[in-house]
């Protein structure tokens, strides 16, 4: 039987990564070598490295970032799910107006933190790199001093959402920027964390979140863990990578969690499903919050 395709794929713009994208270290192990990409439809298999020194994972090769941010673009299955695919198919763009809050109370957040700026009573300029269905958005809109979002899935009307970073106002500076769920998907989530520092106020708050692998799950499941999603995800992060990342970039660590309910309900022992999955599952997500401090 022929293999399946590897469709669409431009191999010119996947570059090999053979050193730690995080601390540069030289030496790593190579956990798989056949993962699969989430593409049901290629039978293109990647690479799943481990720094020696930081204990990050990795893809490789892995895409450039011109490419990858043109995958989001057109909406490729190389690095969207086919049911995100199909609802944005469906809504076309997605109108922010329907979250506009109401009696029904505000829309459900993954993590919350973030939502402590809005009650600082302080003016604020607010910065969200990757929207994603724009919840979180909308409700710093209605708050924030002046309000941007970055988001190459282009799947937004307003003009305050650019496709990329570079297409910011220049001069702009930002004392709330929030990145959940975007530093894996990105060639350089380092560059990225730089950037958003060079775009900061003194004494501006980062809000991250990012795949764990020093979670149980992470570690049992290696290649099988659920969040190993190429070219949809890039990295995944350990409790050194990431604070490597904040140093490096420095931003000063101030929060540091695994989920946003970080305390285990006992009470919840004898149902042994949900049990299990407080410990296992939920702590697969990091959350890292960092204050810049000019020195
Ligand atoms: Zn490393």
């Amino acid at each position: 039987m022929a293999a399946r395709e590897t469709l669409n794929i431009d191999w010119s713009c996947l570059k090999r990564q053979t050193q730690c994208p995080i601390c540069s270290g030289q030496r790593n192990t190579i956990l798989s070598d056949s993962v699969l990409t989430i593409h049901e439809g290629s039978d293109l298999k990647v690479e799943l490295r481990e720094c020696q020194n930081c204990q990050h994972w990795w893809h490789n090769p892995m895409p450039v970032q011109q490419y990858l941010s043109s995958l989001y673009t057109g909406h490729s299955k190389f690095v969207l799910g086919v049911e995100v695919i199909e609802m944005i198919k469906k809504v076309g763009k997605i109108d922010l107006s329907q979250y506009q809050t109401n009696a029904s109370g505000l829309p459900p957040m993954d993590d919350p933190r973030p939502c402590r700026e809005l009650d600082s009573g302080k003016e604020f300029n607010y910065l969200e790199i990757g929207c994603g269905d724009g919840k979180l958005f909308s409700r710093f809109r209605e708050r924030a001093k002046v309000c941007y979002g970055v988001e190459p899935g282009n799947w937004f009307d307003e003009p305050t959402i650019v496709t990329d970073i570079t297409k910011l106002p220049s001069g702009l500076k930002f004392d709330v920027i929030v990145l959940h769920d975007i530093l894996e998907h990105l060639e350089d989530p380092l560059g990225m964390m730089q950037r958003c520092k060079n775009l900061s106020n003194q004494g501006a708050r980062i809000y991250c979140s990012f795949p764990n692998k020093d979670s149980w799950v992470a570690k049992v499941r290696k290649e099988k863990w659920d969040m190993v999603r190429p070219f949809g995800h890039l990295h995944y992060f350990s409790k050194k990578s990431s604070a490597i990342l904040f140093d490096t970039s420095k931003w000063k660590i101030t929060e540091r969690y695994t989920h946003p309910g970080p305390k285990i309900d006992w009470r919840n022992i004898l149902k042994v499903k949900r049990f299990f999955e407080d410990i296992v599952c939920a702590h697969h997500q990091w959350y890292w919050i960092g204050i810049f401090e000019c020195e």
